[in-house]
């Protein structure tokens, strides 16, 4: 069967993130297509190329060689043939190598053309059932705790849904950071080995979350995605008033817990009547 052969440019191939189905019919073609496929491992696309049976030449692109790997890359290109990038799971340079790559190949006048489908956080959002409009993508948090939290506190005030991406070793102690530093009323998702046989999409209170957990060694394994939800809207209340304000509303209708809070505190009726109503919704 003859192959056809993709018009030079570089190829930027989105692949599986588990589930080796979830590859478009226009990303196989691509990597059958092409001259040369850079690879982040080598031995891993094998897995993958085979399964398709894509028996296209394969060279390593990885964090510890973007630089070399790249100007091999435009070597082929410039010599006419097409070249696909793919990292070990998902997009390429989504947490992974090909940005400089990318940015290499169009600096030296060559089309880069993305070719869409699985990623991580895509994924774990489109389930999460947040109803956030807007989400910060801030990948990996850094392993040391100072500089992790420091991280967290910079990103506490942005209003939209944070996501995170986590390894099974980290989970723990990154959980515990985002619970001890964020406000406790944030839901956290975890997405647990998304696409593959244990698959997990659990949503809590983020101070509900270490507890989570803690309770089953099963919840601590595999990839992660971390979303936290958009802080809380500001209120212009102060924590105790609002501590007033939850504690009426428990027991009393709406207008009730909204008039006997503002005696209580001396906060203005309507401010607390509009809280109260958020609140109950
Ligand atoms: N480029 C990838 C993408 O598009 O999502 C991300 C690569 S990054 C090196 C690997 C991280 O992505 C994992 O540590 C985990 O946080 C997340 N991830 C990848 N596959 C996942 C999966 N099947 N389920 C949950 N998280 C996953």
């Amino acid at each position: 069967m003859e192959i056809p052969t993709a018009p030079t440019a570089l190829y930027v191939v989105a692949t599986p993130i588990g589930n080796l189905g979830d590859i478009s019919q226009r990303a196989l073609d691509t990597l059958r297509g092409v001259a040369l496929i850079a690879c982040e491992d080598t031995r891993h696309a094998r897995a993958l190329l085979d399964h398709y049976g894509i028996r296209t030449q394969t060279m390593p692109l990885h964090e510890h060689n973007e630089a070399a790997a790249s100007a091999r890359l435009l070597d082929t290109l410039r010599a006419g043939g097409a070249v696909a990038l793919i990292s070990d799971a998902g997009t390429p340079a989504i947490s992974d190598p090909g940005a400089r790559a990318c940015a290499a190949a169009r600096a030296a006048g060559f089309r880069v053309v993305p070719l869409p489908g699985p990623n991580a956080a895509i994924a774990a959002l489109s389930a999460s059932g947040l109803p956030d409009a807007h989400f910060l993508f801030a990948g990996f948090l850094p392993p040391k705790q100072a500089a992790r939290r420091r991280e967290i506190e910079a990103l506490k005030g942005i209003p939209a849904a944070l996501v995170f991406y986590e390894a099974p070793h980290r989970i723990e102690e990154t959980v515990a950071d985002l619970a001890a530093l964020l406000e406790p009323e944030r839901t956290l998702v975890f997405a647990r080995e998304l696409t593959k046989l244990f698959e997990q999409i659990a949503a809590m209170p983020l101070n509900e979350a270490s507890d989570w957990l803690a309770t089953d060694e099963n919840h601590r394994r595999g990839e992660f995605v971390l979303i936290v939800s958009a802080p809380p809207p500001a209120t212009g209340l102060s924590a105790e008033t609002e501590r007033v304000l939850k504690t009426l509303l428990a027991e009393l209708p709406v207008k009730q817990a909204a008039k006997l809070a503002a005696e209580i505190t001396g906060a203005a009726k309507n401010a607390l009547y509009e809280r109260a109503l958020q609140l109950k919704a």
